[in-house]
């Protein structure tokens, strides 16, 4: 699986199955795509959410696992539905292809 297919393979997933859980948004952050500040939430590591994910946990644990590698953390947007490479210290985001 490479980026571009994990990307597309967390935001079906996530969309499919509401997640990110939580509701805990990043605020001061601003969505590369739409523009929207605080509209950001971390996704899950695959290991929080197995219960949730359910038979889709493997396809987004080898999704997680591509773009994981990359030194960041994943989010979402919640406005524009767009799966976002999230900095370390979660301050900025950015696309996962450049
Ligand atoms: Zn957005």
């Amino acid at each position: 699986m490479d980026g571009e297919k994990a990307v597309a393979t967390l935001k079906e997933i996530a969309l499919d199955k509401g997640l990110p859980h939580t509701e805990y948004a990043l605020f001061g952050v601003r969505c590369p795509y739409c523009g929207k500040m605080d509209r950001i939430r971390p996704l899950e590591p695959p290991d929080e959410i197995e219960e949730i994910l359910g038979e889709e946990l493997s396809r987004y644990r080898e999704a997680w696992e591509v773009l994981a590698r990359q030194d960041c953390e994943v989010g979402i947007c919640w406005f524009c539905r767009q799966v976002l490479r999230l900095e370390e210290d979660m301050t900025s985001a950015g696309p996962f292809q450049e």
